[in-house]
């Protein structure tokens, strides 16, 4: 059920935003969140896949992505793209669980940008 998914991604997204507070240097925020220290030893594995990816790329940029994407399970607006509105696959929200836009229209964003 949607409900679960959602509660799922916002554990995993919280993991990831403390993840990103450490590596960034803002570990007071991190730890101000509390409670949220068993989930991300269970889902360390996932984080460090999701880290290995987001070191590529700008932190604070990620943080930005991560806490939009809390915003939108919060507004349950989570899942929709928010270029057309198509409901993002869970397969690729499995994998970029702060994907903003569905496939296609991502495709369309980074075509336009080259
Ligand atoms: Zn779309």
């Amino acid at each position: 059920m949607k409900n679960e998914r959602d509660i799922k991604i916002r554990k995993r997204l919280e993991a990831l935003r403390a993840e990103i507070l450490k590596v960034i240097g803002w570990s007071e925020t991190a730890s101000s969140g509390g409670g949220a220290m068993d989930e991300i030893d269970q889902a360390n594995e996932l984080i460090e896949k999701e880290m290995g990816y987001l070191m590529s790329s700008n932190m604070s940029n990620n943080l930005k992505e991560v806490e939009e994407a809390l915003e939108r399970i919060k507004n349950k607006e989570y899942g929709k793209c928010q270029h057309c509105g198509t409901e993002i696959s869970s397969k690729r929200l499995e994998v970029l669980p702060f994907a903003k836009f569905c496939v296609t229209c991502q495709e369309n964003l980074e075509s336009n940008n080259h």
